[in-house]
């Protein structure tokens, strides 16, 4: 049974998963269907646009209903335990198939093969199959959701910077972007088994980094200041500076700092910077402080902080 509220100004679904593909060592795409998604909607590109999955508990599989659910559904399903209604998760539109109750998401989730935590949705994503259920939130048509970070104005050069984490954003973003998009796009990826074929504009040079055991983000970050003639030795960031829910766009700064409210003009570079917070951390350092990149234009977002889970 699929139900959904169409009391709530977003999507609230309970889908099913149509088709799961594994696309190398690090990434499974997982095909999410119901009739439900016929009301998914954007005004204009989605780019990065993020949206929550509802993820089984890994221990007790406790999961949430939507079941009439309305306005009062997240404050209620947060006063429950984690255990039985289960935990959520943000995840970014890969791709939208289909149309009318035909309509599919695709996701990408990142399997953590790395280190010895993993978190409900790496486990999820880990054993997929089609016909298990979970729970989207998402855009409904014809009203506000939010959820799109990527704002440069009409033809400025780009900068998109991210881990695998970050690959499925960065990946729709070159889809959607215009023909004659200019700029550079570094991904940083654990394995050369990771790199994946994606269309992008002639202009834009896209640059993968296999991490291959070596420390996450250094390989990124090097790549990133040598592109833009940063002399000088790597920013250390203490652990301590690190905010695992760093979010600084010219809309919003988890920091508190005044932002500027409207994305820059087309001259100069755009940055777009997401992956794990403190890699973006250290980045962001150099682009504000070294370069004095403007507010209006820059994105730095901490998609994940290791050894810290996600809050639902
Ligand atoms: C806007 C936005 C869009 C995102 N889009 C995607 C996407 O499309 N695909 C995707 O896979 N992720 C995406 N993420 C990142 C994802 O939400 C986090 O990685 C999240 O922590 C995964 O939840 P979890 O339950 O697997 O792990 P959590 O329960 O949050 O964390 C458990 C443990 O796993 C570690 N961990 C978390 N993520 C990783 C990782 N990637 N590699 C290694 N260890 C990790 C944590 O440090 C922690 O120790 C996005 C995040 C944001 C904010």
């Amino acid at each position: 049974m699929t139900v959904t509220s169409s009391a709530l100004p977003m999507l609230l679904a309970d889908v099913e998963v149509v088709s799961v593909r594994r696309l190398g060592p690090t990434f499974v795409r997982v095909e999410l269907g119901g009739p439900a998604l016929a009301d998914f909607g954007v005004d204009g590109p989605r780019w990065d646009q993020r949206i929550k999955l509802v993820l089984p508990d890994p221990v007790t599989g406790g999961m949430t209903s939507t079941e009439g659910a309305d306005e009062t559904w997240l404050a209620t399903w947060l006063d429950r335990p984690a255990a039985e209604r289960g935990h959520m998760r943000t995840y970014t539109i890969r791709d939208v198939r289909g149309s009318g109750e035909q309509t599919t998401f695709v996701v990408d989730m990142v399997l953590h093969l790395e280190g010895d935590l993993v978190g409900p949705g790496s486990t999820w994503a880990a054993q997929a199959a089609p016909g298990d259920r979970i729970v989207v939130l998402a855009p409904r048509r014809g009203f506000p959701y939010g959820g799109i970070e990527f704002t440069p104005a009409p033809g400025a050069d780009l900068l998109l910077v991210g881990d695998e984490t970050a690959v499925p954003a960065v990946c729709t973003v070159l889809e959607q972007l215009p023909d004659d998009a200019r700029g550079t796009v570094f991904l940083e990826v654990p394995t050369a088994g990771d790199v994946q074929e994606v269309r992008r504009p002639a202009g834009v040079d896209v640059v993968w980094l296999a991490r291959e055991g070596e420390e996450l983000g250094v390989g990124l970050h090097d790549a990133v200041v040598a592109h833009l003639g940063i002399p000088g030795a790597r920013v250390e960031v203490a652990p301590d500076e690190v905010d695992p829910d760093l979010w600084e766009t010219p809309y919003y700064s988890s920091s508190g700092e005044e932002v500027a409210g409207k994305t820059g003009g087309t001259e100069g570079t755009y940055a777009w910077i997401a992956g794990e917070s403190k890699v973006v951390t250290g980045l962001r350092r150099h682009l504000v402080k070294e370069l004095g990149f403007d507010r209006s234009r820059v994105a730095f977002m901490g998609y994940w902080r290791r050894g810290v889970a996600m809050r639902s």
